[in-house]
């Protein structure tokens, strides 16, 4: 697949910088409905003000899978501010796969992704090229 107009994090679409943060409500809200969504595959956009996640966004109809997360975005308003998605993985391990870096691949800028059981410690954050990066959890 391959998605246009989102090819430099540098300058987004949606004018925002890469988020910093994320508040922890959201995290909570995340890691709720991929214990949910379990066995099953939970993947939503993420939507952040001045740098800071601030919304999960899931829209109608949504899909499941690897790719449906950034379909949504896709589909999102470009000043919406949305600058990432978000995907569990039943399987626990929590990094990118193949298909992952090809979807991410100059995508967005942040893209989390949360593993089995789903705890307060079960995610991490990774750049559009599916790089480590670090968010803060505020409060
Ligand atoms: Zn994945």
């Amino acid at each position: 697949m391959k998605v246009k107009g989102f090819k430099n994090p540098g300058k987004t679409v949606t004018g925002n910088r890469r988020p910093w943060a994320i508040k922890a409500k959201v995290l909570q809200l995340i890691l709720e409905a991929s214990r949910e969504t379990y066995p099953n595959e939970f993947s939503a956009a993420l939507r952040a003000e001045d740098g800071i996640i601030v919304e999960v966004v899931m829209l109608p109809g949504t899909l499941q899978g690897e790719a449906a997360a950034i379909l949504q975005l896709h589909m999102l308003p470009a000043n919406y501010g949305a600058v990432g998605t978000v995907h569990s993985h039943p399987s626990g391990v929590i990094r990118p796969s193949e298909q992952d870096l090809r979807l991410f691949d100059g995508f967005g800028l942040v893209h989390i992704i949360v593993g089995e059981p789903f705890a307060n410690d079960s995610w991490h954050a990774f750049d559009a090229f599916g790089n480590p990066i670090e968010l803060e959890v505020l409060s």
